[in-house]
């Protein structure tokens, strides 16, 4: 999709610091990391937010989750857990509309979230 940041990052025009790659998804470091882990994975087919989500795209999210809990075991945040959380629209203050799930970890984690 034109002008969007992570169909750049996808694409490899914008760069990355890549974690896994395959051809449906891509997992990178986040740029401003929230946690001493703090990876995004996303579709490299851009799909808005998960509130797009439908019976014909669902598979690359089931996708995403079995390749996370590898990375999550490749990163050694596993044992300890860790948050897994994808933000949508303004109250959800998703900032990039491109479906995009954060894996945190690292640290001891609060609930409820700010
Ligand atoms: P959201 O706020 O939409 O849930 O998450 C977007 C995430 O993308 C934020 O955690 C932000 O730090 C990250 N981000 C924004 N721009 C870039 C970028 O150019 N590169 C990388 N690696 N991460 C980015
Ligand atoms: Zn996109």
């Amino acid at each position: 999709m034109a002008d969007c940041l992570f169909c750049g990052i996808a694409a490899g025009v914008i760069p990355s610091t890549k974690v896994y790659e395959d051809d449906q998804i891509l997992a990178f470091r986040d740029i401003n990391p929230q946690g001493p882990v703090h990876v995004l994975f996303i579709p490299k087919k851009h799909i808005g937010s998960a509130l797009d989500i439908t019976a014909e795209n669902s598979a690359v999210i089931a996708h995403i989750f079995e390749v996370a809990a590898q990375v999550a075991r490749d990163e050694g945040i596993a044992a300890d857990g860790y948050r897994l959380v994808s933000n949508i629209g303004e109250y959800g203050q998703q900032s990039v509309h491109h479906l995009h799930l954060h894996m945190i970890g690292g640290r001891q984690m609060s609930w409820p979230p700010g």
